[in-house]
């Protein structure tokens, strides 16, 4: 890999393995290995936004003779090298061996995005961080996965809040040299470009990796000469909004990304697809069986054994189906080749449902896979409601549609000081068990003054960092003194502070709080236990609703009336949800049932000790217990917006404003630090990507990669 080389020659002999750690995004998981690059350059670490690569080029040779010669810096650093090359063994010895047969017992796992880390823009929300969670925690427990997916130039949407409050969408370009990721190379040393297969007028695509941990991701970029400038801007950002374009990316992530995963030899027997974006990549797999000899029906049943379908969202949009026209356009070279004729390629995305609107990607998804499911409990059930279509001869709850729940990447949303008070009360091992339900046991025996200051520091933290982030604003653009005040100049952290901050879809309703304005004020403004609100989340581009939405908030952070005691943070990425799920005490969910499929940020919270107020939705049904936090919200479909809002104030007003400001003598509100207890202890274990990945191996991967292994020794049976 040239980028390695490259820094690998400024390197001192001593400390050579830094490149190879900066572009492996193991580090961000390992806050030792993020302590190593701050001790080494601190100033260029900040400036670079925590980017290693970026860092190490900018950092000077002396900076790095001297570090050969700090004794604390080379314990720190042989330890941190030890432990990376410990983990870098492929096999921990959980994923079970000999499932198969073969050398090709790897899964593919397809998605359209991926939340890794802030330095590695290449997420929009929700399902990035469960991409990039799935991956960090399949290198964790050793499953033999391979990801693909898009590196995005443009994947970074900066949000300005404009003085009316309107959003400004403006893009920052990734600099793909500073980047930690590498380049794929052939043989003659240039980088690697690939055609995607029978699609006409031909699309080409140049490939990228990043190492994550074992797990290697490569991502399709086709932004480069052999392209005009119509395909080049094909990945140019996440979700395109015109539908030939979006068509465009689909067919380049399923089709193109089966043709890069087979010429780089990455040679998989099972895929697992995530969300309806990814699922040509089950067509690509029938073309190459029946280029083999095999019939369409045969290819079509041996890849169907083999390929898994997670469906993420019942909101109708949510769900590509792609006009038949331009089906025809892109598709008429390609179905000859399936052994297909028009109506009987097009009638594979059909959903019975509405058979005229055109190619369904999820029904397709669905009909092309044997394991499917959706992300939650609650989700299943919606979704076996949603698709009956497909399976009329059996009743609604024997529609073959399982679910599993999402979890979240301990290690990544695990805040390292409190990492370390876990440490010292859990056992310095939780984190390699922490899927145990069990250890979390321990969690009574942290004195409450330990969690309590803890949590202050971390809000402290926030509050800080949101006064930081204002004072840079001020400095560099001079804005209206107004936007200063509505990103969080005011806030205090002696006071209860809600969280809200998500993507603005409509679905979950940011404004919700805002029905009754009167009522609001008079819980914000209280004299003697008064309530802030930080809110943070962009909306789509195209998406002037959800842009009215987020413009309501940020007025509402601007009206003096409200005091400062409402926020809005812009710009919200992985890093500030690191410092916000951390670092409030409260966080709100609100969603408009049953939209939510699952959602995770909640769980980031709940692990860190902020409890979750929250409507009974997705994950929440199954994660309230009764004192780990609250629910809140009505049946009634009529008047719900009026209902939960009223019902979201006399939670605050009745339970939760009381419990936080009752401190007991000692200066500690020890009733409220038992539900932050409570919090960790009820879901940390549950819903992380641990017990999630556990279950897709046993659920599907292993039942999958059995079925490749037999499909492999029949055919070779029938080979002889
Ligand atoms: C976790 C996370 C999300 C998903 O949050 P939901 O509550 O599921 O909507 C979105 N964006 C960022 C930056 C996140 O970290």
């Amino acid at each position: 890999m040239q980028n390695i080389k490259g820094l690998l020659s400024e390197i001192p002999e001593r400390i050579s393995d830094l490149p190879e750690l900066a572009y492996n995004s193991w580090w961000s998981w390992h806050p030792e290995a993020r302590m190593l690059f701050k001790m080494l350059n601190r100033p260029e670490w900040k400036l670079s936004v925590h980017n290693p690569v970026k860092m190490l080029m900018n950092t000077d040779t002396t900076i790095l003779e001297k570090a050969t010669k700090d004794q604390k810096f080379l314990r720190h650093y042989d330890a941190v090298i030890t432990r990376f090359h410990e983990d870098m063994k492929t096999n921990t010895g959980w994923f079970p061996e000999n499932i198969t047969s073969s050398e090709d017992s790897f899964l593919a796992f397809f998605s359209a995005e991926y939340g890794l880390h802030h330095s590695l823009p290449f997420y929009a929300g929700g399902l990035g961080f469960l991409a990039g969670d799935l991956v960090k925690e399949s290198s964790d427990l050793g499953i033999p996965l391979v990801a693909i997916g898009f590196m995005y130039p443009e994947g970074y949407l900066q949000q300005r809040i404009n003085p009316d409050g309107w959003q400004l969408d403006e893009n920052e370009n990734i600099e793909r040299e500073n980047a930690p990721i590498s380049r794929v190379l052939d043989t003659k040393g240039k980088h690697r470009i690939i055609k995607v297969p029978f699609i006409e007028p031909s699309i080409y695509v140049e490939v990228w990796k990043v190492q994550v941990g074992r797990v290697e991701l490569y991502l399709m970029d086709t932004d480069i000469d052999e392209n005009d400038p119509w395909n080049r801007s094909i990945t140019s950002h996440l979700y395109i909004g015109n539908p030939e374009q979006r068509l465009r990316q689909e067919i380049v992530l399923g089709i193109g990304g089966t043709e890069v995963l087979k010429q780089l030899g990455k040679q998989h027997s099972v895929l697992h697809l995530n969300e309806g974006h990814t699922v040509f990549a089950i067509l690509e797999r029938i073309r190459e069986k029946v280029a083999s000899g095999m019939s369409f029906d045969d290819a079509f049943e041996q890849t169907r054994s083999t390929t898994i379908f997670t469906t993420h969202t019942p909101v109708p949009a949510g769900n590509d189906v792609i006009p038949f026209p331009f089906m025809e356009k892109y598709f008429s070279s390609y179905w000859p080749s399936l052994g297909l004729n028009r109506d009987s390629f097009l009638a594979l995305g059909v959903d019975p449902k509405d058979p005229k609107a055109g190619f369904n990607m999820t029904a397709f998804g669905l009909k092309g896979s044997l394991y499917h499911n959706g992300v939650s409990k609650r989700h299943g059930a919606v979704a076996r409601k949603m698709w009956h279509s497909l399976w009329p001869e059996v009743p609604e709850q024997k529609v073959p549609i399982d679910s599993i729940t999402n979890g979240i990447h301990v290690p990544t949303w695990i805040e390292p000081r409190m990492q370390f008070l876990f440490n010292h009360y859990l056992g310095a091992d939780w984190i390699n068990e922490h899927d145990n339900p069990e250890i979390w046991e321990l969690i009574d025996d942290i004195p409450d003054q330990e969690l309590w200051q803890t949590h202050y520091w971390l809000k402290n933290k926030l509050v800080l960092r949101m006064m930081e982030r204002a004072r840079q604003r001020w400095m560099n653009d001079q804005p209206d003194p107004r936007i200063i005040l509505a990103s969080g100049v005011l806030l205090d952290p002696n006071v209860l502070t809600l969280g809200f901050a998500r993507r603005f879809a409509t679905y979950k309703r940011a404004t919700l709080i805002f029905q009754d304005m009167e009522r609001l004020r008079k819980i914000l403004c209280d004299r003697w236990k008064p309530v802030q609100i930080i809110f943070a989340g962009k909306a789509h581009p195209a998406d002037d609703q959800g842009k009215l939405l987020l413009q309501q908030v940020f007025n509402a952070a601007k009206d003096a009336s409200f005091g400062g005691r409402i926020a809005f943070v812009e710009d919200y990425d992985e890093q500030l949800a690191q410092y916000l799920t951390h670092g409030v005490d409260v966080w709100v969910n609100n969603p408009l049932p049953p939209y939510e499929a699952c959602g995770t940020s909640g769980m980031k919270a709940s692990l860190n000790g902020v409890p979750h107020l929250s409507i009974l939705d997705g994950w929440w049904i199954e994660g309230y217990n009764g004192k780990n936090g609250w629910v809140f919200g009505k049946k009634d479909e009529e008047h719900r917006d009026v209902d939960d809002a009223n019902a979201l104030y006399h939670s605050l007003e009745q339970d939760i404003i009381p419990l936080f400001y009752q401190v007991d003598d000692d200066g500690i509100p020890h009733n409220w630090i038992q539900v932050m207890k409570e919090a960790i202890k009820s879901t940390a274990a549950i819903f992380s990507a641990r017990r999630m990945m556990k279950e897709y191996t046993s659920k599907f991967y292993q039942p999958a990669l059995q079925n490749a292994s037999n499909i492999q020794i029949h055919s070779k049976t029938i080979d002889r």
